[in-house]
């Protein structure tokens, strides 16, 4: 686990033959020396979203890899990216020797977020799919409420599959592994904005983002949603 200063969490898994990093945080300077530190395997450079506290350090490195349901995120913010972009899909697999990591398609925070499972240790790396205690689902593109609350579901049954821990993409925040308890209150709490029922939103001020936006928040037990109640489905 790699943490920058603002508190975003990166993940290096290694393999027999590969190494591959979760997410490239927001500042680093010369983030693919700081990796060579850690470990000098072929290096696999996976992003969950294309948000900037996750892909911030993407010139480092000359290939990358990212859903392309974020590329109309990457037009919006005007990233500038020389390398290689490579796309994967739901339920794609990377072998790095004794360890596959598999992507689940996860869209809700943004059209493209991902999640890598890890299903020989039970573990998890989400980014911000289901938040780090809250999640952002106010932001530009929106995804509708509806698909969130499936994506939380697919996760929910992979819960009972045997993944058991989910590491999120800002760590620091929380301090720990979330379970499927979290997992439930999440989708059941965005199946309920979905239709109207969630428990009455507070005003949740932020000005992060694009375009305008009216955000408010919500609680069930140990999962928040900040939505924008104009774009919810
Ligand atoms: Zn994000």
């Amino acid at each position: 686990m790699v943490e920058t200063s603002d508190n975003t969490t990166m993940y290096i898994i290694e393999g027999s033959k590969k190494a591959m990093l979760i997410d490239t945080g927001t500042k680093c300077e010369k983030l693919d020396e700081v990796i060579k530190q850690i470990t000098q395997k072929p290096l696999l450079v996976m992003v969950t979203h294309i948000h900037p506290d996750h892909s911030g350090n993407i010139k480092y490195f000359d290939q990358i890899y990212m859903h392309p349901g974020d590329t109309v995120l990457m037009r919006m913010m005007k990233v500038e990216y020389n390398g290689k972009i490579n796309y994967v899909k739901d339920g794609e697999k990377f072998d790095l020797g004794g360890t596959p990591l598999e992507v689940l398609f996860t869209p809700g925070h943004t059209p493209g977020s991902i999640v890598l499972l890890d299903r020989a240790t039970g573990n998890c790396y989400t980014g911000d799919a289901f938040g780090s205690g809250l999640v952002w689902m106010q932001l530009q593109p929106h995804v509708s409420m509806g698909i969130y609350a499936e994506s939380c579901r697919k996760m929910e049954v992979l819960m009972d599959k045997g993944i058991t821990k989910i590491y999120c993409g800002h760590y620091p925040y929380v301090k720990k592994a979330f379970d499927k308890n979290y997992m439930t209150e999440m989708r059941q709490l965005a199946e309920e904005l979905s239709k109207g029922t969630a428990p009455e939103g507070k005003p949740y001020p932020t000005k992060v983002g694009i375009g305008t936006q009216n955000p408010m928040i919500t609680t069930k037990g140990s999962a928040s949603i900040v939505y924008d109640p104009d774009h919810i489905n």
